[in-house]
């Protein structure tokens, strides 16, 4: 998927943005690994994108890994972008107009550890946030007995397990269940949830094995397209607004920024506003970059540089003056609007963040 394919005419549907949270060592990262690591074996050379922080998975990488799962002709979202660095922090500190950066998230229990502290924490911010989230229950591969078949949908691999290990897998999910019904929340396996905005799905996985993954990105991207199709809808051509996801010195670019894109598009040159330690800095784009192909890298040449880039994208943004810059911060594109209606609009936005820092 090129950079431009997520627009479709000024109105197009941007890609869902999404996150994963849950308890240290539970498999956040692994999990994250396993989803690029089977859409780059499923797709075609190039097919997934390699972002500035994260990873985009288009809707017909999505649909091969998910094989019967799903019918691509039911979905008009251009697939999934999911951020690179899970955790509770960089949910928190990424933000957009006040809401989560994140349009939903994945929470991840390990099936055979239950709630912990941080999954209480995570359940809390999402919350709060009121994101909508799925639970994806993990490491079932380590169900005594459980004989794993690689990449397998659920039901697939639960029919060629023993009676035993179905059924010890059934009661850890049930647990699971119970323990978010604990919570607040109505909770079932997700194939037999009908409604997701009032009740959560439970999807079991292995991110070693990859089982389950077809069904978690089944769902994930049903989710999103049956109850957030509307969020999705932007001008895609508009002046571009994002989130600081890092602050980064970068040789032969300086002090550069890692934005994660929701909304517009940003272009070479364009001025723009970006939320500082002070006040918000107001610079001159000098280069969008992309990572380049793994298969064209050369030493120093790490990045691509591009002239525009719309969202759901991350990227990286060399600029002058980015020093004081701060992560969580917003940015935005000025482009055709009175600029110190955008600085006031970046202001209003910083001050929300440091009250809530204030208020942690
Ligand atoms: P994080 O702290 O939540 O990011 O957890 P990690 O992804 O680092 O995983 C913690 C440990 O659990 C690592 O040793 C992983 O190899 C292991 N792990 C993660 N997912 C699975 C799984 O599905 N099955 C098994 N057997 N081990 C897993």
């Amino acid at each position: 998927m090129s950079d431009t394919d997520t627009r479709d005419g000024e109105h197009g549907l941007r890609t869902p943005i999404v996150a994963v949270l849950g308890h240290v060592d539970h498999g956040k990262t692994s999990l994250l690994d396993k989803i690029r690591g089977s859409t780059v074996i499923e797709g075609e050379a190039g097919a997934i994108t390699q972002h500035i922080g994260a990873t985009a998975i288009p809707l017909d990488v999505v649909s091969k890994v998910a094989g019967s799962l799903i019918d691509p002709s039911d979905f008009d979202l251009p697939g999934l972008l999911f951020i690179d660095t899970p955790g509770h922090h960089s949910f928190t500190t990424l933000r957009s107009r006040g809401g989560a950066l994140a349009d939903i998230a994945i929470l991840v229990v390990d099936v055979n550890d239950g709630f912990q502290p941080q999954t209480l924490e995570a359940i809390n911010i999402l919350k709060q946030s009121q994101t909508p989230f799925v639970v994806a229950a993990n490491k079932i591969d380590t169900v005594p007995g459980w004989k794993p078949n690689e990449d397998a949908p659920i039901q697939q691999t639960k029919e060629a397990q023993s009676d035993r290990a179905s059924s010890m897998l059934d009661e850890k999910l049930y647990e699971v269940i119970g323990e978010l019904s604990d919570e607040g929340f109505t909770a079932d396996m997700y194939w037999r949830v009908q409604d997701f905005r009032g009740n959560i799905g439970v999807v079991p996985v292995s991110a070693e094995t990859g089982e389950g993954i077809p069904d978690l990105l089944t769902v994930l991207m049903g989710l999103a397209q049956r109850y957030m199709k509307e969020d999705m809808a932007i001008d895609v051509t508009g002046p571009g607004a994002g989130t600081v996801l890092e602050v980064k010195e970068e040789k032969g670019f300086g002090t550069t920024l890692d934005v994660v894109l929701y909304d517009g598009t940003i272009r070479e040159d364009e001025t723009i506003v970006v939320g500082g330690m002070d006040d918000p800095i107001v610079t001159d784009v000098r280069a969008i970059l992309k990572p380049r192909p793994l298969a064209e890298i050369r030493t120093e040449d790490r990045f691509e540089k591009v002239e525009e880039i719309a969202a759901a994208s991350g990227v990286k943004i060399a600029a002058p003056e980015l020093d004081r810059a701060m992560a969580g911060a917003p940015v935005r594109v000025v482009r055709d609007r009175d600029i110190e209606e955008v600085i006031a609009e970046v202001r209003a936005e910083l001050s929300e963040i440091e009250v809530e820092t204030q208020e942690q």
